[in-house]
């Protein structure tokens, strides 16, 4: 503990959230859009008994992925807006860059960028080739 931390009392509702580069903290300018799993292996990476997953996905039914959500946020290095997979463990927030297929696992949500690469994959699945991302 040598270094003197940024403690940032005034601003403790502040969420922890930092950009993945730059380690400084980013401000969110969207809404939290939840996650929901559609496939077993979703939930059992998330520690659901394989059954059970196979059940609710079976069921269609729409299971949310609790702490899991996608947001916008600002950085100031990056100097532009990025779309984040956020998960939280008790109060540590986790950000990883969306990766597309989480995009499709948001409720109504669409890519920001227009979504060329769904077209894609649309396409490779209307000619039978199996898809390698
Ligand atoms: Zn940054």
């Amino acid at each position: 503990m040598g270094k003197r931390c940024n403690r940032n009392r005034n601003r403790s509702k502040r969420r922890a959230i930092y950009c993945p580069i730059h380690n400084c903290y980013i401000n969110s300018v969207s809404q939290k859009f939840p996650l929901f799993a559609d496939t077993a292996g979703q939930l059992q990476q998330r520690g659901v008994g394989r059954k059970y997953a196979l059940i609710l996905v079976a069921s269609k039914t729409a299971v949310s992925l609790t702490g899991e959500w996608l947001e916008g946020f600002w950085c100031e290095e990056c100097q532009e807006t990025k779309w984040y997979h956020v998960r939280k463990r008790e109060n540590i927030y986790q950000v990883s860059v969306a990766p597309l297929e989480l995009w499709q696992q948001a409720a109504g949500l669409a890519h920001p960028n227009g979504n060329p690469s769904v077209s894609e994959f649309t396409r490779k699945q209307a000619s039978g080739k199996a898809l390698v991302s």
